[in-house]
C-alpha cells in the first residue's frame, strides 16, 4: 500500500493525460489560398484557428479569427490577398507533439494567451525542422478533459 490519498492519486492521473487522448482533427489551408478562402474555410469547418501548409504539407503558418478580421478591415480585395502575408509564421509558431502532457499544453495556452496549438510530427528523413500537422489541441480539448475529470471518467 502506497499510502497515497485519493486526491494524490487523482492529481497523478490528471498529470498523465496526454495530447493524443484529447487532440482533434486539424483544419489546414494552403499558403497560396486567399484570405477570402480562409474565411470561408473557417466558417465551413467551424474552427477558430487554421493551420497554413506549403506544397509539401509542412506547417508554415497559423491564422486566428482576429488575424482574418484584421485583414478584412482594410480596403484590399480579400480574394487577391494571399494568407501568407497576414499569418503568424514559422519559426514563431508554438507547437506540441502527441506525447506531450495536456497540462503542459494548458499552461502554454495561458502563458502565450492563444486558443490552441498544432500537434506536429517532425518529418522522417528531413534534416531541417519540417513539421507535418497531425492534430489540433484547443481550449475546447482542455475543457473536455476537465469534464472527464469532473465525471470521474479518467482511468
Ligand atoms: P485571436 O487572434 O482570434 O484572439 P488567438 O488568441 O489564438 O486568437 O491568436 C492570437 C495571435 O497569436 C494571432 O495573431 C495568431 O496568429 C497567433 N497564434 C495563434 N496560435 C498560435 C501558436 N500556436 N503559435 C504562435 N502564434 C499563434
Amino acid at each position: 500500500y502506497t499510502g497515497k490519498t485519493g486526491a494524490q492519486l487523482l492529481t497523478e492521473k490528471i498529470g498523465k493525460l496526454t495530447v493524443k487522448e484529447y487532440q482533434s482533427i486539424p483544419v489546414v489551408v494552403n499558403e497560396s489560398a486567399s484570405v477570402y478562402d480562409a474565411i470561408c474555410t473557417m466558417f465551413l469547418e467551424d474552427v477558430g484557428t487554421l493551420f497554413v501548409v506549403n506544397g509539401s504539407s509542412c506547417l508554415v503558418g497559423i491564422l486566428s479569427r482576429k488575424d482574418l478580421l484584421r485583414a478584412s478591415m482594410g480596403k484590399q480585395e480579400l480574394e487577391q490577398m494571399p494568407v501568407n502575408i497576414i499569418m503568424t509564421r514559422m519559426p514563431n509558431i508554438t507547437t506540441c507533439s502527441a506525447d506531450d502532457l495536456l497540462s503542459d499544453v494548458a499552461q502554454i495556452l495561458i502563458t502565450k494567451q492563444i486558443d490552441g496549438l498544432p500537434v506536429v510530427n517532425k518529418k522522417d528523413g528531413s534534416s531541417n525542422s519540417d513539421m507535418e500537422v497531425t492534430g489540433r489541441i484547443t481550449k475546447t480539448s482542455i475543457t473536455k478533459a476537465f469534464v472527464d475529470i469532473a465525471n470521474n471518467r479518467i482511468v
